[in-house]
């Protein structure tokens, strides 16, 4: 039940950047209305339990929680005390890639010393690729890497093409392949992965965004879970509110939309509204590719146990044309690597009780529904032998298995094709004016990992960074380009 009938703000989603919005326009006095379909809030951001494990269902760790990055700016701002709900695990990632094991490590130099105690010869291009990833200011970074795609900057930095391919590697952060990734956007990645990474909130993935929720709630904003928008209502050229599935309307003259942009434009609003350039834009714009996730409950300890947030598994050189076979919907490299959730392993006494919850993910196109009612089993067969071999998971010790496929991915939360992280972060698509925050229709917003922001997409901590910038926009719609803007954005201002 909500309490009014008339909103200052309507935000539909309750994906992170629709709880950070919220957070920020109710703490500034705003009535605000979180409207969710789902039963919980967090969107990729969320937990489910089966049978006493417990899983992430997308996201597994968090970048960018120091006191001057986007999560940490979060936490100082909404008064949330980031070392009770945060923990930090040491190493982030590992990635194994044939015969070798790497670390990104908490501390860059330990990082560093990982890299060169694999590749020795390469000693000097590696402090020189980390010194440049880390310590550049974002101008430069901004102008030597703008129009690249990152195979380009790395070829410039290393002639080995297994280091080269362990960076690679790392880019099923973003989703796509080193020949296509922005390296403007891959840098603002590797930064934070570098010197902010393998966060885990100490209770689950879920209690970060429970936590924006209680925030919402306490500045006096409601949040109406279980009900789905049907239509952003507009009269005289102007937002007027919102009809849930239900039927019922809910005036506002505000709306943000947290929910996928082709959603919120062809369906929510209607063709009829939308301009020319618009339309050609929603046609023309490529989305991240979408995976599919394998979900274990194994009831006894993992023989080659990692304590990280994500091991990376790529056997073989095959493997890694995984991503781009991927970006062009090709089958046939999906299920040859997998990479591994491990954060719980970290956190597993509270969550699991002592068993052992892990999930491994492999990028994969969006198929019709036939193909993946015939094929999930097969392709999830596959994810799970290569996890057998990474993790040592002892025969017969598998007790539970959910798999989730690109539909699943889009039936939960209706983000386009299952897509991972909004639009792909092609050099051409990372220009902040693609789908811009403030839309031209009066009174509709977007926030989110849709709404670009000028460097791509990466997660969480951007998609931080979207819902901020949105508040600010509408509290301070003159000033909005020099609020909540952190580093990152140095770039542009
Ligand atoms: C498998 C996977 C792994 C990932 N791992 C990581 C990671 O480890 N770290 C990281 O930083 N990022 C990760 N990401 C990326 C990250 O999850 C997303 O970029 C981010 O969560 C997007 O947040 P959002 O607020 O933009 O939207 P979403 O999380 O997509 O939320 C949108 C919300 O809107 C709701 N909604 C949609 N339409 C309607 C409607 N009509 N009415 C009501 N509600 C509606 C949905 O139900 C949903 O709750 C991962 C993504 C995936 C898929």
């Amino acid at each position: 039940m909500i309490k009014h009938q008339n909103y200052d703000v309507i935000i539909i989603g309750s994906g992170i950047g629709g709880l950070v919005c919220g957070c920020y326009l109710a703490k500034h006095g705003m009535k605000v209305l979180i409207i969710e379909k789902h039963t919980q809030t967090g969107g990729y951001c969320t937990s489910f339990t089966r049978d006493g494990y417990h899983f992430d269902v997308a996201v597994h760790s968090l970048r960018g929680v120091k006191e001057e990055n986007q999560i940490g700016i979060l936490f100082k701002d909404l008064n949330i005390k980031s070392s009770t709900l945060m923990t930090r695990i040491d190493p982030s990632d590992a990635i194994v890639f044939k015969n070798k094991r790497l670390h990104i490590y908490n501390d860059i130099d330990n990082t560093i010393r990982s890299f060169v105690s694999v590749f020795s010869n390469q000693k000097k291009e590696i402090e020189r690729f980390f010194l440049f990833v880390t310590k550049t200011d974002f101008t430069t970074l901004y102008k030597r890497a703008f129009k690249n795609t990152f195979r380009e900057l790395l070829d410039n930095f290393f002639y080995d093409e297994e280091l080269k391919t362990c960076f690679n590697i790392l880019l099923g952060n973003l989703g796509l392949d080193s020949d296509r990734i922005s390296a403007f956007s891959t840098l603002v990645f590797f930064r934070e992965l570098f010197t902010d990474g393998g966060y885990y909130p100490k209770n689950g993935m879920q209690a970060f965004p429970n936590a924006l929720e209680k925030k919402v709630k306490e500045y006096g904003g409601e949040v109406l879970l279980f009900n789905e928008v049907q239509k952003i209502v507009i009269k005289n050229s102007k937002v007027d509110g919102v009809v849930l599935k239900n039927g019922d309307f809910i005036r506002s003259r505000l709306v943000v939309s947290n929910a996928d942009a082709q959603q919120t434009y062809r369906m929510l609003i209607g063709k009829e509204y939308l301009d020319k350039d618009l339309l050609r834009r929603l046609n023309h714009l490529i989305v991240s590719p979408s995976a599919l996730i394998v979900y274990l409950g194994i009831n006894s300890k993992l023989k080659n146990e990692e304590r990280c947030c994500t091991l990376w598994y790529f056997p073989s050189q095959n493997s890694v044309r995984c991503y781009k076979e991927c970006f062009e919907s090709k089958v046939t490299q999906i299920g040859e690597y997998s990479i591994c959730g491990l954060s719980s392993l970290s956190v597993s006494h509270q969550l699991n009780h002592g068993k052992v919850s892990v999930s491994l993910t492999s990028m994969a196109p969006w198929k019709e529904e036939n193909y993946w009612s015939i094929n999930k089993e097969k392709v999830a067969e596959k994810i799970i032998r290569k996890a057998i071999e990474a993790l040592g998971i002892p025969r017969g010790g598998i007790e539970l298995k959910e798999i989730a496929t690109p539909l699943t991915l889009y039936k939960y939360t209706y983000n386009h094709n299952g897509a991972l992280y909004g639009w792909a972060s092609i050099p051409r698509q990372i220009n902040k004016c693609i789908m811009p925050q403030k839309s031209r229709i009066k009174g509709l917003y977007l926030c989110g990992h849709w709404a670009t922001r000028g460097w791509g997409q990466g997660g969480i901590s951007m998609v931080v960074n979207s819902g901020r910038t949105t508040a600010n926009m509408i509290l301070k719609p003159s000033t909005s380009s020099k609020l909540g803007v952190t580093n990152v954005s140095h770039a542009y201002s």
